[in-house]
């Protein structure tokens, strides 16, 4: 009898194959399971409009907004390595707990309005949807909430217990430059995925491409350039995700 607390192990055999044999302990044959296919998410100016980091700026006023928000440009459009702007970024903002719940509602309120609908008809057709960002986890969360989308790769803040921040998860690979393609090796290990395909508007996602089966440029908010020209299919709506993904 395999109790719920066992771990299943999975095996695969006859590759390439979208199917495995699932064993339980003592290698019983559990049935078929299907290997997932990955939909692999950016957040910021791919599922909402806006740039979480830059919001959280923009809560401490103009100027820091404004710095804020060309450090972030730079940074997205390859002119500076993400690991020259993330700590720097937050030490001018020194963001505060209160303000996450207010940014998590503004991403909601700036999702990509065609995002919900793209999602349905992709699971429909079996693909699995996840996050994966340089944004942070506990802002980003309730809008991966609203989409109905349960795994979020992001980095993590940390405050004290007046809600001062305190740092963030500085170990988190999409904190530099060439993480996003690192998380999803981990991803591949992980989950044995059958097809991975990352949709993102920044270098960053870009540098995903030599490791997933399809990279989509996404250019609804933001098109920058690099991103357009080597992407091997660019979007403006997530409604046209349908016709990219087989
Ligand atoms: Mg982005």
């Amino acid at each position: 009898m395999v109790r719920s607390s066992q771990t299943l192990t999975i095996t695969c055999k006859q590759a390439p194959t979208s199917k495995r044999v699932a064993r339980g302990a003592g290698g019983r044959f559990l049935g078929r399971v299907s290997a997932p296919k990955l939909l692999i998410f950016d957040c910021d100016s791919t599922l909402s409009s806006i740039e979480g980091i830059d919001e959280l700026g923009r809560a401490r006023g103009v100027e820091v907004f404004k710095r804020v928000e060309e450090m972030t440009n730079d940074a997205m459009n390859g002119k500076l390595p993400v690991q020259a702007v993330f700590g720097r970024r937050l030490e001018i903002i020194q963001p505060e707990q209160k303000d996450i719940a207010a940014i998590g509602r503004l991403y909601i309120e700036t999702v990509e309005p065609t995002a919900a609908e793209a999602l349905a008809t992709a699971r429909a057709a079996g693909w699995t949807p996840m996050i994966l960002s340089g944004g942070f986890r506990p802002v980003i969360h309730p809008l991966a909430d609203f989409l109905g989308i349960e795994r979020v790769e992001a980095v993590d803040l940390f405050f004290d217990a007046d809600g001062r921040y305190m740092g963030f998860d500085e170990t988190y690979p999409t904190t530099r430059s060439g993480g996003k393609p690192e998380m999803i090796n981990r991803l591949r290990a992980e989950l044995k995925p059958a097809k991975v395909v990352m949709v993102g508007d920044g270098v960053s996602d870009l540098e995903t491409k030599p490791v997933v089966d399809l990279f989509v440029g996404f250019g609804r908010y933001v098109a920058r350039e690099r991103v357009k020209r080597e992407a091997a299919v660019f979007i403006t709506s997530m409604a046209e995700l349908a016709k990219v993904l087989t």
